[in-house]
């Protein structure tokens, strides 16, 4: 029992991990945790007894490292699939394209910087989209933060009282 999992919540309701139950009965107890959703059962030590706990909150919040992908070459093309933006081909022959050219003002900024094979990448040529007449597939943003959280599957199928703090 001491070692039936919790999902750990952060102060805001997001999910930031998983612990026994042993460690989660001690957060309680130290005031540094509630219980938000009852497992079943009770955790029974020599001086007392403790409901278990299936999810908890801390009362304080857990600052999440960041995740944002720093901005490099092997990221945009990451971000793109390994995709050229402009032909769509697959390939790991990438060029890093400034979607607004540099001498035209154009920034290196997650938004102004596409993959592009070599030959759409010649055929570009220093211009715009415009002026090439090339497409972009898709207009190229900041990739989304990963959510860090990873919750094992196995937990998913037999822990129902969580489902309603995971992301979907
Ligand atoms: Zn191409």
């Amino acid at each position: 029992m001491v070692n039936y999992p919790v999902l750990v919540l952060n102060q805001s309701y997001e999910p930031l991990n998983i612990c026994r139950a042993r460690r989660a009965i001690t957060l309680i107890f130290y005031g540094k945790a509630e219980m938000v959703e009852d497992g079943t059962g009770y955790v029974h030590t020599t001086a007392a007894v403790f409901p278990l706990p299936s999810v908890i909150r801390l009362h304080h919040m857990v600052r999440r490292p960041r995740t944002e992908p720093k901005l490099t070459r092997f990221e945009v093309f990451n971000r793109d699939q390994f995709t050229c933006q402009y032909c769509g081909r697959q390939t790991r022959q990438l060029t890093l394209d400034h979607v607004v050219p540099r001498h035209l003002g154009g920034e290196h900024t997650w938004e102004n910087l596409a993959s592009a094979c070599v030959t759409c990448n010649h055929r570009k040529a220093g211009r715009t989209p415009d002026q090439a007449r090339m497409k972009l597939h898709r207009a190229p943003a900041r990739p989304r933060y990963k959510i860090m959280f990873n919750m094992p599957y196995q937990y998913l199928q037999t822990h129902h009282q969580w489902h309603k703090y995971l992301p979907q």
